[in-house]
């Protein structure tokens, strides 16, 4: 398997190789050249077999050659022994057509740690054979920094530098990342928005005497291999709800767009989703472009789901790829203009299957809270606000369907995204319960804090990356 970026100029490479890059040197994200084609019979051998199995035959064609099939069964294992629950992402049903799939039973509370405990482990494999390190550097609206710093602490081919916007990720979300005992892990505290750090990131990217410099790499969304280990639970969840002998449809919260975006790999690869429900909170970019193919950029505002407080989802580029019809640089050149005028308008030719897959619906802060206690109310179940608005947008959509005389009995399956435990203030203030850490976690508001606060300015931050990795020492 080869993968291409998205705009069109940067080299070709391998699946080791895109794990190792991240964003491709001209800007773009990498996507595999074709998607593998399954057939129904391909997908029926998985239904019933362990997680990290359907890990295995999922990820085995992307992953191609980089690596030997006894080392990946073996970073699989690795990945999915530190969940707390056997099924890696169990089903809860709901209702008679709505089920919830529990992403949070990791080490963080978080679906991210899916992707990046697996991600963890390749780099490990791949690093310690060529004898490499790299610095990892990351931007988190609050999940990913403690998702990656606990795929990564303690690494030796590793050292990773997490930027977060000062005071606007929640208490909880702040205290798994900075109370990490570990000397290869950097907390940096901006001075600005998650859009900023997220920026600082990619200019750090765009910055080739830096990039080559410290070995830069990243555990962002943009890396391929995150979305791949995403692609596996859409698999176990639509087989054990009946696919591929009937279609299933997903919804999920919505930020970045990389969950998501596995959604849509799944499909590509010949499982039957009929629908891709997005929900998003008042930061509303990515509802808005699904209702109305017009993609507008406005400021960020903070709500009760941080990790969604995002205005330029990055994996968006992967879809408008496929919209592009794969052509490159075209894209390249929409997403510089939509940089310079905030706005861009999708591509008409394919515009209808778009808007046919994608639902999208938004939930302010108020209707977030009043969908956790209605979901409360009805099940008993505590769900954080993330997981609420994926909720939500589901009944919105089955709502909607019913008017427009469409069966109901697809069923859906609900993303929860993160352990209600670790929004607890808006739990709270939803259903009036307080919703307790799992043991593992406990102690956390007693743990001693590390971190540095660094003001939004691309030069302080790359001096002090420069200042703290190893590798900047070596050379
Ligand atoms: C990161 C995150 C999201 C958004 O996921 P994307 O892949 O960025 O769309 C939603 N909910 C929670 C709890 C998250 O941590």
């Amino acid at each position: 398997m080869r993968y291409i970026s998205t705009r069109g100029q940067a080299p070709k490479l391998n699946f080791e190789a895109a794990l190792l890059t991240g964003l491709a040197r001209d800007g773009g994200l990498y996507v595999p050249e074709a998607w593998p084609q399954w057939s129904a019979s391909q997908f029926k051998k998985l239904a019933g077999r362990p997680y990290a199995d359907v890990a295995a035959a999922v990820t085995r064609p992307f992953v191609g050659s980089s690596l030997k099939s006894a080392q990946l069964d073996k970073a699989i294992a690795a990945a999915y022994g530190t969940f707390r629950h056997q099924a890696v992402a169990p089903l809860v049903q709901v209702d008679e057509s709505l089920w919830l799939m529990e992403l949070f039973h990791g080490p963080t509370l978080a679906f991210k740690d899916v992707a990046l405990q697996l991600l963890g482990q390749l780099y490990d494999i791949v690093l310690k054979e060529r004898g490499e390190r790299i610095t990892v550097v990351g931007a988190t609206s609050g999940d990913t920094g403690s998702a990656a710093l606990e795929a990564c602490k303690n690494r030796q081919s590793i050292d990773i530098f997490i930027l977060h916007p000062k005071g606007r990720v929640s208490e909880v979300q702040r205290r798994q990342m900075t109370t990490i005992e570990a000397d290869n892990i950097h907390n940096i505290a901006i001075d600005g928005s998650f859009d900023d750090c997220q920026d600082m990131v990619k200019a750090m990217f765009n910055d080739p005497k830096f990039r080559d410099r410290v070995n830069m790499s990243a555990v962002n969304s943009i890396n391929w291999a995150r979305v791949m280990a995403q692609i596996v639970y859409y698999v176990t969840g639509a087989l054990a709800l009946g696919a591929p002998d009937r279609a299933v449809n997903f919804a999920v919260p919505s930020g970045n767009f990389g969950n998501v975006f596995a959604g849509y790999a799944a499909r590509a690869m010949g499982l039957p989703i009929d629908r891709l429900i997005v929900g998003s909170n008042r930061n509303d970019i990515l509802t808005r472009f699904f209702n109305s193919g017009q993609m507008k950029m406005s400021k960020v505002a903070p709500s009760l789901s941080p990790s969604m407080d995002i205005q330029v989802s990055s994996n968006l580029e992967r879809l408008l790829f496929d919209l592009f019809d794969r052509k490159g640089k075209k894209l390249g050149e929409a997403m510089t203009a939509f940089r310079e005028t905030g706005s861009f308008a999708a591509p008409k030719k394919g515009w209808a299957s778009t808007a046919k897959l994608f639902k999208a619906h938004r939930l302010d802060d108020r209707e977030t809270l009043a969908a956790m206690r209605d979901i409360y109310k009805r099940t008993g179940m505590l769900v954080d606000p993330h997981s609420a608005i994926g909720i939500a947008a589901a009944l919105e959509a089955r709502k909607a369907g019913k008017a427009n005389g469409r069966s109901v009995a697809t069923p859906t399956v609900a993303l929860a995204t993160a352990h209600p435990a670790k929004f607890p203030d808006a739990v709270e203030k939803a259903t009036g319960i307080r919703p307790a850490l799992p043991a593992h976690l406990a102690d956390l508001l007693a743990r001693k804090e590390r971190l540095s606060e660094l003001p939004n300015d691309l030069g302080k931050v790359q001096d002090y990356v420069l200042a703290h990795t190893r590798l900047g020492h070596n050379r």
